[in-house]
């Protein structure tokens, strides 16, 4: 350890961090461009600069270890004004683009030139030009004149995501970014040189130019495209998901996520074939009908039924709380074949984020009890069932099973089949009662990664019911958080329930007397009844999530 002092504060430290890390543990921000607290040190920006007492000239505090007795400034007059001369530099070329530039306001280029420096030019020549669309690759666009040449994406490329696809050419005030010869910026986590990069050069090209940092709002959510589970923020703007980025968890994702898991798993929430509301089968046509409706034909219909003619299928898809009641309601029943569908994609796994599992929640789905009670009741043998006869009514949560040809093929054969989902699919258009149910955006809730890490999901949108029921105080609580536009420039998406909740309507419906007023109680009687998730609550998941106190299975060495 090292004794030193930073702007007059003395305290200890690791002797293996650099100025830069010491400070950052102490909540002393040093400026900084090139660097990042997981990339290699570049020290190429100089914009980091600090004062050593005793060392004759300023020193970069990214590159520069701690050592016991330093005396380090960060705000001195020297350090200032190299500062200051570090910006004019930076900024000589760069272009007046802050009015047309996607990085705007939330740019470090724009935020050091208000903060550290003086605002005036002593540049009287005319600016380099270059390149000012470049596709570097399917995802991401460059700009040429407002790269800074700080390497982060050079970096990222070489040293996370293992494909060197990026590099320099020319010197001086001619170097631009470019991509070697023959190669694209095209790797499955390209995008994240976005979220790297201190300025507008790269963009992507799916979110360019839609909107302004400041219009939207961000919820703290987690990806749902396999079961890593990425931490990420969702971007909104007129109730309507703009974009995704990651959101450092180091248990999960550090900083990082894959550009499918940010490209393809909202757009299925913005999509214009949501079902609007509940729907029942009559003559042979889907028909919507009220909540109220719908939940009795399906009672009454699972009432007509002998136990051993009902299965289910609940949904990796869906949250641990939609799961744990969705086994309640099939021991409620009597029914004792149940499952979920697995989604492997064995061949598309990798050792950085990427799962072979592609749904967010297999581990939880199994932990609260949707798991076969033996070889009889797995999902092939229930499908197995409904072609043999003995199976005549299945109730499916949030799940397109019906995507596999072979199954959909079963599911003509059933008598009764009732459906929760979000889109219109392969499944809905076989169902006799089709209950609109909430997509991972719209709804509280838990989902549990392969680690066995419990985490939450938030609601960025909002649904008709949603907007029913947060009338009177919503206005005031959404204006505090400045997203009151976001559900009443495009209104409520359609009339969903989360699939908890209509699960609750089904149940009391039957005769139970299921008393969940939110999504919480069900959550808080998750963690008092099975014991992996004992202590956990709402609260106590924040924002990185806890673990299981066991898992179902291992955490896998391989695929799974
Ligand atoms: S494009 Fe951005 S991240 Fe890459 S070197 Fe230029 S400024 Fe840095
Ligand atoms: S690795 Fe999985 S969870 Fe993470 S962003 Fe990609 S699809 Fe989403």
């Amino acid at each position: 350890m090292a004794k030193i002092t930073i702007d007059g504060k003395q305290f200890e430290a690791d002797s293996k961090l650099t100025i830069i890390q010491a400070a950052l543990e102490q909540g002393i921000e040093i400026p900084h461009f090139c660097w990042h607290p997981r990339l290699s040190i570049a020290g190429n920006c100089r914009i980091c600069l600090v004062e050593v007492e005793k060392l004759p000239k300023l020193v970069i505090a990214c590159s520069t270890q701690v050592a016991d007795g330093m005396v380090v400034k960060t705000n001195s007059e020297k350090v200032v004004n190299g500062r200051e001369a570090v910006m004019e530099f930076l900024l000589i070329n760069h272009p007046l683009d802050c009015p047309i530039c996607d990085e705007a306001g939330e740019c470090k280029l724009q935020d050091y030139a208000y903060k550290l420096s003086e605002g005036v030019s002593r540049f009287e020549f005319d600016k380099i030009r270059k390149p000012k669309r470049v596709e570097l690759g399917p995802n991401v666009m460059l700009d040429t004149e407002r790269c800074i040449m700080c390497s982060r994406c050079v970096r990222f490329c070489d040293e996370i995501a293992k494909k060197p696809q990026l590099t320099f050419i020319q010197r001086a005030d001619h170097i631009e970014l470019t991509t070697f010869p023959g190669e694209k910026l095209d790797n499955p986590y390209s995008m994240n040189t976005i979220d790297l990069c201190p300025v507008g050069a790269l963009t992507s090209r799916d979110f360019r130019f839609k909107a302004r940092v400041w219009e939207m709002s961000s919820t703290d959510t987690i990806c749902v495209g396999c079961a890593r589970g990425c931490n990420t923020k969702m971007w909104v703007r007129n109730n309507e998901i703009l974009r995704l980025t990651p959101r450092l968890n180091p248990d999960v994702n550090e900083y990082w996520m894959c550009d499918h898991g940010r490209l393809e798993t909202f757009k299925s929430v913005n999509s214009d074939n949501h079902i609007k509301a509940p729907m029942i089968r009559k003559e042979g046509e889907l028909v919507e009908v009220g909540w109220d409706e719908a939940i009795a034909k399906v009672a009454m219909e699972l009432k007509t039924y002998k136990k051993h003619e009902l299965a289910g299928v609940g949904s990796a898809f869906a949250a641990n709380e939609d799961n744990y009641l969705f086994v309640k309601l099939m021991y409620y029943l009597g029914i004792k074949k149940f499952d979920y569908k697995r989604h492997i994609i064995e061949d598309d796994q990798d050792e950085l984020l990427i799962r072979a599992d592609k749904t967010p929640n297999s581990t939880g789905t199994r932990e609260v009890g949707v798991v076969p009670k033996d070889g009889s009741s797995d999902f092939s043998a229930i499908i197995a069932g409904i072609n043999n006869g003995t199976i005549k009514a299945l109730y499916v949560m949030d799940d397109n099973i019906a995507a596999d040809r072979a199954v959909a093929d079963a599911l003509l054969k059933l008598d009764f089949l009732v459906v929760h989902a979000a889109n219109e699919n392969e499944t809905t258009k076989l169902a006799d009662v089709v209950l609109s149910s909430s997509t991972y955006a719209e709804k509280n809730g838990t989902m549990t990664n392969f680690q066995g890490r419990v985490q939450r999901i938030r609601p960025a949108i909002t649904t008709a019911e949603q907007d029913r029921a947060l009338d009177g105080f919503a206005m005031s609580r959404l204006d505090k958080f400045g997203a009151h536009n976001d559900r009443w420039m495009n209104g409520p998406r359609h009339d969903a329930r989360p699939s908890w909740r209509i699960l609750l309507g089904v149940a009391n419906a039957l005769g139970a007397k299921w008393k969940y007023a939110t999504v919480d109680d069900v959550f808080n009687e998750i963690a008092s009844t099975i014991e992996s998730f004992k202590g956990m609550s709402y609260l106590r998941l924040g924002l990185r999530g806890m673990m299981l106190k066991r898992t179902t299975e291992a955490v896998p060495a391989g695929k799974r």
